[in-house]
């Protein structure tokens, strides 16, 4: 069987800057890019807040830098997604579309992926107004009106971060009752920019054939009304579903599914660690991927350092 030093699961910014880390300490990783390659950041536009790109960069530009960096010092790239990996004994076993692979060391950086709605409209507008990052886009719509769906911590956060740019947001929640924390949703509540839709869902967003928002159309889920209303963006604020369902209980994980991990990037096995989205549900940028994607791969290595029989 094909055996590696080191198996990365994941292709976003913590999976790449893993692989970059590791590939320069000599250690010839495989990434398995996973079902997006690229992760998130290969579903935004224009990021600005990655520090050291004074005008900003595009997201799959950016991510396609990092992973050419790690390629240049020998990082290796497998399409497809990891489909169990085994963690009774050393080395590891992973599971894939095609094939099976062995690794002493694993750097788990799944990510999260945002829930959608499920819309075909929706889906057809993303990254043409339709987000699922209030900090990655917001900007674009200064002035402007713009929807959040949500009625949890991460709408209201959304929400009020994008008051700063928006001429209103307009909240729409599926109930009138909130699962939002209580301190969230009175900050939401008393911020004059934002107005309230409950009892509503998002049934259509248009218009696909100009590639922008212009409306979406909104049903009341009591009477099945249905009303077209204008508005520029819509951004989701839905939760995150971490990507955790490919291993079984030799890794901890939260009530939402996150990985749990301890010391930043360490989790319950030796060898196994974990690092972006998949295990950080509080901060979900890219730079913080990236920092902890740089964690995993010093700890891989001197994980391999102190177990050289592996
Ligand atoms: P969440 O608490 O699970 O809330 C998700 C919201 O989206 C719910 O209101 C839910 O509606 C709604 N929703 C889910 N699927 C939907 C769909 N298909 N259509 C319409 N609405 C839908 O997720 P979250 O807000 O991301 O929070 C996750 C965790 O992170 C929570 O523990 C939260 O406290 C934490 N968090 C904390 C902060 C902070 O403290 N600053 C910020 C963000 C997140 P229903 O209520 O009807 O189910």
């Amino acid at each position: 069987m094909e055996a590696r030093k080191v198996a990365i699961i994941g292709s976003g910014c913590a999976g790449l800057t893993a692989a970059l880390y590791t590939a320069r300490a000599g250690l010839q990783p495989l990434v398995i890019e996973g079902d997006e390659s690229g992760g998130q950041l290969s579903l935004t536009t224009l990021v600005e807040n990655f520090p050291g790109f004074v005008e900003g960069i595009q997201g799959p530009e950016l991510i396609d830098n990092i992973r050419r960096q790690a390629e240049r010092f020998g990082a290796e790239f497998r399409n497809g997604r990891v489909k169990r990996l085994w963690l009774e004994r050393q080395p590891y076993r992973l599971e894939l579309e095609e094939g099976e692979l062995e690794a002493s060391a694993v750097i788990i950086a799944a990510g999260a992926r945002a829930r959608w709605l499920g819309l075909e409209s929706e889906q057809a507008l993303i990254g043409h107004g339709v987000s699922s990052c209030a900090t990655c886009d917001g900007f674009f719509f200064r002035g402007r009106d713009i929807i959040v769906v949500g009625g949890g911590d991460s709408a209201m956060e959304e929400a009020m971060f994008l008051t700063r740019f928006a001429q209103s947001v307009t909240l729409v929640h599926r109930r009138d009752q909130f699962r939002a924390s209580l301190i969230m949703l009175q900050r939401a509540k008393e911020n004059p920019k934002i107005r309230w839709i409950t009892n509503a869902e998002i049934v259509e967003i248009r218009d696909v054939a100009r590639q922008e928002v212009t409306s979406v159309v909104l049903q009341d889920t009591r009477s099945g009304k249905r009303r077209e209303m204008p508005i520029a963006a819509v951004f989701l604020g839905i939760g995150h579903v971490p990507n955790t369902g490919f291993f079984g209980a030799d890794l901890e994980t939260d009530s939402d599914g996150y990985l749990v991990t301890r010391d930043y990037v360490f989790t319950r096995a030796p060898g196994v660690f974990a690092c972006g989205d998949v295990q950080d549900r509080r901060y979900r940028q890219a730079i913080t991927a990236a920092g902890s994607g740089c964690m995993a791969a010093i700890e891989a290595e001197r994980y391999l350092q102190e177990h050289a029989g592996i």
